[in-house]
């Protein structure tokens, strides 16, 4: 049961529990629906424990469609540096520009975010096979922290990508 999370119906405000599994709303029988956030009762917990937890995407688990407050499915996702751009920012007169470095990300990748989430939902929901379709950065991202955990298919339609999910650490087959 996701407490923190309910999945509203954009077509008649019908709002469920969420559970990966059931994606159309309960009333309507519509696909659109959105995730809703409990923020007064996150805000209670998650500003009493932040700075006692990792510097990873998990330090925010309430607002992500989890329920684990610990993932075991994680590949140090997140947490990337945030790097003064001087030059640039003197160029376009903001002094204060930052740029979030994603590639310090496992697989050099702002993707990888995403996958790590997609990949711990699915677990949690009991679904252990997917097939990932990708032209690039997804099928080198949903690949790792999938690997010991669900078996799946990522099909990439981009050479490099293609090389680098080989060269990772799952046991995906790759058609
Ligand atoms: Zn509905």
């Amino acid at each position: 049961m996701y407490s923190h999370v309910v999945a509203e119906c954009l077509d008649c405000g019908q709002r469920d529990s969420y559970t990966p599994k059931i994606a159309t709303c309960s009333k309507c029988g519509s696909g659109w629906r959105e995730a809703r956030y409990d923020y007064e009762a996150i805000s209670k917990t998650i500003l009493e424990d932040i700075r006692h937890r990792p510097f990873d995407i998990w330090r925010f688990y309430e607002l992500l469609p989890v329920q684990s407050p610990h993932p075991t499915i994680s590949m140090g996702e997140g947490g990337t540096p945030l790097i003064l751009a001087s030059n640039l920012g003197m160029m376009l007169g903001c002094p204060n520009l930052y740029i979030k470095d994603e590639r310090q990300n496992p697989t050099n990748s702002f993707k990888d975010r995403q996958a790590s989430i997609t990949v711990t939902s699915l677990k949690e929901a009991g679904i252990t096979e997917t097939v990932l379709a990708s032209t690039g950065n997804v099928a080198g991202s949903g690949h790792p922290p999938a690997s010991d955990r669900i078996r799946g298919t990522a099909i990439s339609l981009q050479i490099s990508r293609i090389a680098e999910a080989l060269t990772s650490r799952a046991r995906w087959a790759y058609r």
